[in-house]
């Protein structure tokens, strides 16, 4: 406790690039980012790099993509130089066990975002000590009190974007003219897997597009387990 106390009070009152630089420094080879490449990943994924191009930047290909998505990827990927981005897919003992059809998002999406991203995300995590993500606060419902620094499942996790705005985000893509999202010029304001996410959304409400008609407002990538064990019944050996 008192380390992790002295950890955060050596980055208080840093946030965007002024927490980003010094984490990659100091956490260098230890970091990786993870990115939906989606609506607003542009910013964070741009602030990497200028800071070290070869980042390691997980992108979790659930297979479930709108291909503007990947599309958009490899966008990015070629406008920032970045080097350093792996493409996780779904392991095929789980997809062969729980979703055969393709259709498991319609009957359990929580299994179905287990199986598709905390799965393999997991796994890769292990290889490393911080994970940088660019989730804000605006988002409002769970990520309104989103934390620039935390500690889960013992790994520290940095949010650089927590405080910043619609109004921020739209300023830093005009200021360093980043390509946007193709979604997002037909109204789209969150982008995740194509059959769980709408047209639609607000600034005051961007995740309203996303599982709409459920309650579900989360893959639970972000959270710890997604709500069920890494082992069985998901997670066959690999
Ligand atoms: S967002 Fe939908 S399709 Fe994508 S992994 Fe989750 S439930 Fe499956």
């Amino acid at each position: 406790m008192i380390l992790e106390r002295a950890l955060f009070e050596s980055y208080a009152g840093l946030e965007g690039e002024q927490l980003l630089v010094p984490i990659l420094q100091d956490f260098a080879d230890k970091s990786v980012v993870v990115s939906s490449f989606g609506a607003e990943s542009a910013v964070l994924l741009h602030m990497v790099s200028q800071v070290n191009r070869a980042t390691p930047v997980i992108f979790l290909d659930t297979g479930k993509h709108f291909w503007e998505t990947l599309s958009y990827r490899a966008k990015l990927i070629d406008r920032l130089g970045l080097t350093g981005v792996q493409s996780l897919t779904p392991y095929a003992a789980d997809l062969a066990a729980q979703d055969s059809d393709g259709t498991l998002h319609t009957r359990d999406p929580d299994a179905c975002c287990h199986i598709r991203k905390t799965i393999p995300l997991a796994r890769a995590l292990e290889c490393f000590e911080v994970t940088i993500s660019g989730r804000k606060r605006y988002h409002g419902a769970a990520r309104a009190t989103l934390d620039f620094l935390s500690i889960t499942d013992g790994r520290l996790k940095v949010e650089p974007l927590a405080g910043f705005s619609a109004l921020d985000i739209a300023a830093y893509l005009k200021i360093h003219d980043l390509p946007p999202h193709p979604l997002t010029e037909i109204g789209y304001f969150s982008i995740g897997c194509e059959p769980c996410t709408q047209a639609g959304g607000t600034a005051a409400d961007p995740r309203a597009g996303r599982w709409a008609g459920s309650a579900k407002t989360e893959c639970g990538i972000h959270w710890s387990h997604n709500r069920k064990p890494y082992a069985a019944p998901f997670g066959t050996a690999h």
